[in-house]
């Protein structure tokens, strides 16, 4: 029995329950929209992109508040 591997097991299921922990700084995804649609979403920084029509005028779309909605308060919120 690996006493260390089960001490670390068990640190990372409670990691896990508490997102809280964990900031994200940057990452880029891959979107699937409606109509077979793909997007390209980016963060860094507290800074998103998006590679959609809506996002470009407005500076958020519902590709971004998707993410948002997703990793809740592992993102710094504007
Ligand atoms: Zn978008």
């Amino acid at each position: 029995m690996d006493y260390a591997l089960i001490g670390k097991i068990e640190k990372a299921k409670m990691y896990a329950t508490e997102p809280e922990r964990i900031q994200f700084d940057n990452f880029s995804v891959r979107l699937s929209g409606d109509n077979e649609s793909v997007h390209d979403v980016g963060y860094k920084e507290g800074d998103w992109q998006c590679d959609c029509q809506f996002f470009k005028t407005r500076g958020f779309c519902s590709h971004t508040m998707a993410m948002e909605r997703v990793l809740g308060e592992m993102i710094t919120q504007a």
